[in-house]
């Protein structure tokens, strides 16, 4: 496949690096001594001959008791590294038992099939999940020794019936936790309690299971397991398995000479426009905050799939989808989804067998159909041998599309992410990564489809206009070095430990001794709270749960019903909004995308939590302002650097989504902002947030008039770069600058949680914030563009129109921050919380 030479356009390559990962030879390794005879003969008659190091390391580990994490890459065989010690225990003692968990039904029918087929006796594997019929589950709790289920079956049936279950968990040996990464944010914060949670039920019945878990690789693994599980776990970081070679390039679609453009309207035009016409907004109507600029909290985005992840951006979140980003904001690049079409469609017209990964499902679609019309063209037919490949098809059809592609009757698909758990398509001559997946394991797991044995691969990571994917395309070692990526999570969230600590009781009366189970101090405190506000009764012997039935908590929220979404015509349920951004995704007459198709929201009931909408294919899009303020609470920690403060703590958030506008969709042209009657909502979260001094903003060049947007350029950045190093996403992050703010009597950026009591986010970027500011800074000065777009400075979810913003400006204030800042917090004298007039 050549990379299209003519169409670089003036400014050269589109090609920004090409890393040649090299093949790697595998290290195998001897069983361990206590394999038993026929495990050993079982795996051998599925073609296992021997194992590699990092598996025997792993499943060492696991046998001699110690919980273990293996962080390795896609294919890797993790699957083995628990198989091994879980498998030989069961067969070694015939009454021991075995937990497995898994975030999806699939993976878990995958992991099902894999032991079944090794015909051992007497282990009797079992799914257990929300479809398994009544006799089934009696059945599996007397007889099953392998179960097989997720976090929401613990959470929800195992743990509360903890009493049926006494015998499997006397018998626990192991407790795996596949896929381990998924668990992040808040619902990550959830299963850690939910683990532990099985620990005390574990112990109550006698056992101490070691926990083995697998990862994909992320930074500081170790770490991230032990949060999840409460224990010292040792990582295995070490791939010792065989992997052909690839060719990896990155490739950044070029700016669009203003003649080519869709229609040379810049979206700065616009909504400074905007902003002169409609003095109501913060801007400018409100002088002793002038420059206080808000980023939405939108909380919705934590779905596990492209689709769902622009489905909850909902109508400011177009620019989330890539295809979309036309619609939202004009872009000055060409748009990466037309770069891909290119791409395949070349691809395909080599003959080379290829696999577009694009985030969304309409994505998907628009770049199959753009290549099929370009080849049909060409060679009238050819057009056919190119499929789009998307979530939702029945099993047995995802096989006969894969069966197709590799056998070559298909040449190209078209998909979004899910193919990523489970499904083992592998063995391709080129994979095409339409935009940053978010995550480098989710950027290896889609390149790791490609590569024959024997032959060279090739991968392609296609930037979108967005600053973390211009940041990666112009710093390959940010993909090919070491990971710096940590999954992260919080189980000190007071909304997550204090309806964790409800469930624990009403499964059995906490006692002091559990508190230090549940994090010591902050359990503490919470039960301190449950109990003064009737949730929790004390007695002598504990805190008991004595209302009737069970605490109703959700794994994936921290309080409030989602928003149903639902089609007026048909009363069919689209989909649910995470109520703390239904305001400003589901507000009347909002444009809410789901799945790729447009529907215009007629009503939002917050009483019922409904929100009524129909489908419509309008000419505009639109897009909510809101009123933000942000006080300080409590600062947790900080770092004094002079002119230059950096601070962790916790945030009182208000904000009120008070209109919209809508633009039209190919020039985004202001057509008219319209108010809304919404109420105020209220956010205790955690943030990070810097202030800089005016005498230190003056000797870097920032006039005085430049400040606001210095800093708000500066704050859309940092949230657009801090996925680089905690696995988030843009729309789990709200921000606010400002040139002076009334607590911290400074400039100051503020970057918050968007989740009630934090997610672990911020504290990821207090403990990493010179290296994120300095990726924030490269990215804002390495994008080509004059002024700010999409690709740096300009957020797709801002609330305040993307004004003021101030590029250059931003960078020289970045600059002076980091030149102030030591490189870790911990390098300078480690700050408790002082008086608020430390500030
Ligand atoms: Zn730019
Ligand atoms: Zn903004």
């Amino acid at each position: 496949m050549a990379f299209g030479g003519e169409r670089g356009g003036a400014d050269g390559s589109p090609i920004t690096h090409v890393e040649r990962v090299p093949a790697r030879d595998g290290r195998p390794a001897p069983w361990p001594a206590w394999t038993p005879a026929p495990l050993r003969d079982a795996l051998a008659g599925r073609g296992i001959a021997a194992l590699w190091e990092h598996q025997a390391a792993a499943a060492e580990l696991a046998h001699g008791g110690s919980h273990v994490v293996l962080a390795t890459g896609t294919a890797s065989g993790k699957s083995l590294a628990y198989q091994l010690p879980a498998l030989s225990a069961l067969l070694a003692d015939p009454r021991a038992t075995v937990l497995y968990l898994s975030p999806t039904k699939a993976l878990a029918a995958d992991q099902l099939r894999a032991i079944t087929r090794l015909d051992l006796d007497g282990i009797r594997p079992a799914t257990l999940d929300g479809d398994t019929p009544r006799e089934e589950r009696e059945w599996i709790r007397q007889h099953a020794r392998f179960v097989l289920t997720n976090p929401d079956m613990l959470h929800h049936s195992l743990l509360p019936g903890h009493a049926r279950w006494g015998v499997f968990l006397r018998r626990l040996t192991y407790v795996v936790i596949d896929e381990c990464h998924t668990y992040r944010g808040v619902f990550g914060s959830h299963v850690a309690h939910v683990l532990r949670r099985l620990r005390r039920a574990a112990t109550r019945y006698g056992s101490r299971p070691t926990f083995v878990l697998a990862s994909a690789t992320s930074g500081d693994p170790a770490d991230t397991a032990s949060r999840l599980t409460g224990l010292p776990v040792v990582a295995v970081t070490e791939d010792a398995s065989p992997r052909g070679a690839v060719t990896f390039a990155l490739w950044e679609p070029p700016l669009l000479p203003p003649e080519f453009g869709p229609e040379p309207v810049r979206p700065r035009t616009a909504l400074d426009d905007a902003t002169a016409t409609h003095p109501g907004s913060r801007a400018a109507g409100n002088p002793t905050e002038g420059s206080e600029i808000l980023d939405a909290a939108v909380t919705g985005g934590a779905g596990s799939d492209g689709d769902s992840l622009d489905a909850a951006a909902g109508p400011g979140a177009a620019a989330g989808g890539g295809e979309t980003v036309e619609v939202e904001l004009p872009p000055v690049r060409r748009s990466a989804l037309r770069e891909t079409a290119d791409l395949l469609t070349e691809a395909v017209a080599a003959g080379t067998r290829t696999l577009a990964f694009v985030r969304s499902r309409r994505g998907a679609e628009v770049v199959a159909s753009m290549a099929r019309r370009a080849l049909d063209e060409a060679v009238p037919g050819l057009g056919d041998r190119v499929a789009a490949y998307r979530g939702g098809y029945l099993r047995e059809d995802r096989r006969a599309i894969e069966r197709a592609l590799l056998t070559g009757e298909l040449l190209a698909l078209a998909s979004t992410n899910a193919l990523e758990l489970g499904v083992d398509l592998v063995g391709l001559d080129a994979v095409l990564i339409c935009g940053y997946p978010g995550t480098r394991a989710s950027l290896w797991q889609q390149a790791g489809r490609a590569g024959r044995s024997g032959g060279e691969a090739l991968a392609v990571l296609v930037a979108r206009d967005d600053p973390l994917d211009t940041y990666l395309v112009h710093h390959p070692e940010a993909l090919f070095g070491r990971p710096v990526e940590a999954t992260v999570l919080d189980p000190t969230n007071p909304y997550v430990l204090g309806p964790q600590l409800c469930c624990a009781a009403s499964e059995a009366p906490l006692t002091s001794d559990d508190l230090e189970l549940f994090g010591g101090a902050p359990a503490r405190d919470a039960v301190a709270v449950l109990t003064e506000t009737g949730a929790l009764r004390r007695r002598p012997s504990g805190w008991y749960w004595t209302h009737r039935g069970r605490p109703e908590v959700d794994l994936r929220g921290t309080g409030g019903a989602a928003v149903s979404v639902v089609e007026s015509a048909t009363g069919r349920l689209l989909g649910t909004v995470d109520p703390g951004s239904a305001h400003l995704q589901l507000h009347t007459g909002a444009v809410y995308l789901h799945q790729g198709v447009s529907y215009l929201v007629d009503g939002l009931d917050l009483e019922d939590a409904v929100a009524l909408v129909h489908p419509a294919e309008p000419d505009f899009s639109t897009h909510a302002r809101d009123v933000t303020n942000l006080s300080v609470a409590e600062v947790r920690e900080y770092v004094d650097a002079g002119p230059v403060g950096l601070f962790l703590g916790e945030v009182d958030v208000t904000s009120q989504v008070v209109s919209y506008q809508r633009r039209r969709l190919r020039t985004g042209e202001v057509i008219d902002t319209r108010p809304l009657d919404l109420p105020v909502r209220e956010l205790r979260t955690v943030a990070v947030w810097f202030t800089i001094s005016p005498q230190a903003l003056a000797a870097a060049g920032v006039a005085a008039a430049d400040v606001p947007g210095a800093l708000h350029a500066a704050e859309h950045a940092a949230i657009g770069l801090l996925p680089l190093m905690a696995t988030c996403d843009r729309w789990d992050i709200g921000g606010l600058s400002t040139a002076n703010h009334a607590d911290t009597e400074a400039s100051t950026v503020f970057v918050y949680d968007g989740h009630p009591g934090g997610a672990g986010f911020a504290e990821r970027a207090y403990d990493t914030a010179a290296a994120w500011l300095r990726a924030t800074r490269e990215a804002i000065a390495s994008c080509g563009c004059d002024s700010g777009c999409p690709s740096c400075v300009q957020s797709p979810k801002c609330g305040n129109g993307n004004s003021p913003l101030a590029k250059g400006a931003a960078v020289a204030v970045l600059d002076a921050v980091l030149d102030a800042l030591p490189d870790s917090p911990a390098d300078s004298p480690h700050l408790v919380p002082g008086p608020r007039s430390d500030l």
